[in-house]
């Protein structure tokens, strides 16, 4: 049996995210329960480490144009 996992975009705070496709909702570190239904897609992987460097990607994509994610 294939897993597959998600990719998604938290609905309150826009954190990218990953959940086995199976799952119905994830908590984000924001503390939303996030409904992966209602979420935005982002995309779909087999392989948990390839969700996770896209994620990283886009996280970092995300914080060069909108400086969303840095710190101080
Ligand atoms: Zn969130």
């Amino acid at each position: 049996m294939t897993k597959k996992y998600i990719i998604f975009q938290c609905t309150n705070c826009g954190r990218y995210l990953y959940t086995d496709k199976q799952h119905k909702t994830r908590q984000c570190p924001c503390g939303k329960q996030v409904k992966i239904k209602k979420a935005k897609k982002i995309g779909e992987t087999k392989k948990p480490k390839e969700a996770r460097q896209a994620i990283r990607k886009l996280q970092k994509e995300k914080s060069d144009t909108q400086g969303f994610f840095k710190y101080k």
